[in-house]
């Protein structure tokens, strides 16, 4: 199995070249391009890996369905459904995606950035310290490495240039859809995106999805039916708007990130995570997009 994950990131390397990084913050524009990795957990808890699978960049937008998984425990299905719409926007991630009424949150769903600042007040904890506190905490349980930690760098850099995502969250503030102090909240979402995590760690993080909460030791993290949303919502929105042709191309649920992450969730058998920081025009790792594609024809992955 690893002489295949050789060779598909060798396929796969030419793309590289044909993607850019992420420039809105200095850190992501300094990463080397040219990085590739693959890992695949599967539910039997084997894992194989490839090229740059333990390497660390931040999880960026991967965390958004970790955080809706984390609300959804939280609050159950109806609260968190009451909050946020679950259909595609068919807009960019940081689109200010306003209509002029109160049913804007129905506009929202949790993997673009307006909905997962919602999904941010939803989490459990007294403070936003303690919220983000908890998330951190359940990534790492999700991926089994206590390791996992923020980059203080990015994070820096996310709150003092995230002008688009305070205009979002001072819009919902003015719908009457964030109670409290936004900069609080802000930080919080801020933090989340600088997580930094592995090829390797999104693997076992998809896996646990793909087994709808259950660890290969028989241990539940979650109620299967949270899963289930999650990964029907991966499904629609995942990757961002190409996630129809990404359903096309590969047919799993997957998020991906702009720190050039992608976790994808083999119901039932798998969770793969790639890392490949150049990017392509909708912000989705070019060449993870392409090893993915490939292994989906060549071990049947496709849910379709
Ligand atoms: N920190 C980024 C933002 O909120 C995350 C974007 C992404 O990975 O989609 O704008």
């Amino acid at each position: 199995m690893e002489e295949l994950l050789q060779q598909i990131l060798q396929e796969c390397r030419p793309y590289t070249g044909q993607g850019a990084l992420a420039s809105y913050i200095p850190e992501l524009a300094r990463q080397d391009p040219d990085r590739l990795g693959i890992a695949m957990f599967h539910k039997d808890g084997n894992m194989v890996e490839a090229g740059d699978s333990r390497r660390c960049f931040t999880i960026q937008s991967v965390m958004k369905p970790l955080l809706l998984l984390l609300a959804l425990q939280d609050n159950g299905r109806e609260t968190v459904r009451a909050h946020v719409g679950v259909e595609a926007t068919g807009k960019p991630f940081d689109a200010i995606n306003v209509a002029d009424n109160a049913l804007l949150a129905k506009h929202l769903n949790p993997m673009v950035n307006a909905g997962a600042i919602l999904m941010c007040q939803l989490v459990g904890g007294e403070t936003y310290d303690q919220r983000f506190a908890r998330l951190l905490g359940f990534i790492r349980r999700l991926a089994a490495n206590e390791k996992i930690d923020l980059d203080e760098e990015v994070y820096h850099s996310e709150k003092a240039t995230g002008s688009k995502n305070r205009a979002l969250a001072y819009l919902l503030k003015a719908h009457g859809l964030i109670r409290g102090d936004v900069e609080e909240l802000l930080d919080c979402y801020f933090r989340a995106c600088s997580i930094r995590v592995s090829a390797a760690d999104l693997a076992r993080i998809g896996c646990v999805l793909a087994c709808h909460g259950q660890l290969p030791d028989g241990q539940r993290l979650f109620p299967a039916a949270y899963g289930r949303f999650v990964n029907a919502n991966l499904m629609t929105c995942g990757m961002y708007d190409g996630s129809g042709d990404f359903a096309i191309r590969v047919g799993v649920p997957a998020k991906s990130g702009v720190g050039g992450g992608i976790m994808a969730v083999v119901p039932g058998r798998m969770g793969v995570g790639l890392f490949g920081p150049a990017l392509d025009e909708k912000g989705n790792s070019l060449a993870g997009i392409r090893a993915l594609e490939l292994l989906s024809a060549r071990l049947d992955l496709s849910v379709f």
